[in-house]
């Protein structure tokens, strides 16, 4: 078994806290994500696990052992970075051995885990090739491959698309994908990208200040977020926010120059909350006027309006079919008030 156990892991930089007390479970074989925006220690701490970086306070165990002060090379982990770091002299089948050969194992040991690993990974063609002469996509398939060949029980990933194309990001997700599927080890995979983090993750972690916000299924995260973070960072394009007073039972939302029944434990009148509605479950009505079309971004199979409201405050609208809005038209706005998530405004805590 090689699942996690992370229990209150603390990191200091001399007086500086950056990770502030992370408990986390992550099942053996699971492929788990951690998302945040830049300097939330998503880094930190996938480098604590693999021993680069010393642990302040706190443990972490691999499957029973508990690794907190091991060295990195005890830990059974593998690391794939951003940058591929590929000795260029090497050939790729020498880069895939190296770090097999360089701890003494038999040749035809070596071969035959580069050849396995060559294969789950396509990379048949280019063995007998120096890095120079591979693609970013190539290249980083090879660093991947450099930790399958140490047959590892936790691989480590630090945003290992990040110097990739668009397009290529998108292919080599779907092999990373695959990979997972294929030797079913346990993933560690840190990305700020909440695409990425939806598309791979059977489990997210979202990270904010050094601190978990919440842990979930992608879907999970998407359709019950705890807070506003989490519901602002998981969603593309990101959940509309509007400001809203709780009044009469209802949430009156200037922005929508309405009062919206939603159906939740409502607080008590006066009460300063804010109303979140994604771009997907809005509708625009043609026909109203509480609301200025600013631009709009066709495309294709979607549209998306930039709506401005008479609060100044903004609102995506995603429009599929025939009908789509224009630029300088003025509409309404339709939605069903379930649908609808509120959160404290203080504490920007979810109200169920
Ligand atoms: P992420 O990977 O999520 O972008 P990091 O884990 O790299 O974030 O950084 C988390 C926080 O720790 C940041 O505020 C960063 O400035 C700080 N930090 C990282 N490395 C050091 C260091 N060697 N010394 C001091 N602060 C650091
Ligand atoms: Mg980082």
């Amino acid at each position: 078994m090689s699942g996690l156990t992370i229990r209150n892991v603390i990191k200091r930089y001399g007086d500086v806290q950056v990770m502030h007390g992370v408990d986390l479970d992550i099942a053996d074989g699971e492929f788990c994500v951690f998302v945040g925006p830049s300097g939330c220690g998503k880094s930190t701490l996938l480098r604590m696990i693999a021993g680069l970086e010393e642990i302040t306070e706190g443990s972490v165990s691999i499957g029973a052992r508990d690794v907190t002060r091991m060295d990195p090379s005890e830990r059974g982990v593998a690391m794939v970075f951003q940058t591929y770091a590929l000795y260029p002299h090497m050939t790729v089948k020498e880069n895939m051995g190296f770090g097999l050969k360089m701890n003494g194992h038999p040749k035809s040991e070596i071969d035959t885990k580069v050849a396995e690993a060559s294969r789950i990974l396509k990379l048949d063609e280019y063995l007998a090739r120096k890095p120079a002469a591979l693609s970013g996509g190539q290249r980083q398939r090879v660093s991947i491959g450099r930790a399958i060949v140490r047959g590892p029980e936790v691989f480590l990933f630090d945003e290992p698309l990040s110097n990739l194309d668009a397009e290529l990001r998108v292919e080599m997700r779907v092999e990373i994908a695959r990979l997972h599927k294929e030797i079913g080890a346990t993933m560690i995979y840190v990305t700020h990208d909440q695409v990425e983090a939806m598309t791979l993750a059977d489990k997210i972690v979202v990270l904010r200040l050094g601190r978990i916000e919440q842990v979930g299924a992608p879907l999970e995260l998407y359709r019950d977020p705890d807070n506003k973070f989490v519901a602002g960072f998981i969603g593309s394009p990101a959940m509309n926010f509007l400001s809203g007073k709780i009044e009469g039972g209802k949430v009156n939302v200037p922005g929508l120059q309405t009062s919206v029944a939603v159906p939740v434990n409502m607080p008590g009148d006066g009460m300063d909350v804010t109303i979140g509605l994604r771009p997907e479950h809005l509708t625009v009505d043609p026909n109203g006027t509480t609301h200025t079309v600013d631009m709009t971004e066709a495309l294709g199979g979607v549209s998306y309006a930039y709506l401005i409201s008479s609060t100044g405050e903004k609102i995506i609208v995603e429009e599929r079919g025939d009908l789509r809005s224009s630029a300088g038209d003025t509409v309404g706005l339709n939605f069903d008030p379930a649908r609808a998530m509120l959160f404290d405004g203080q504490s920007e805590l979810r109200i169920r």
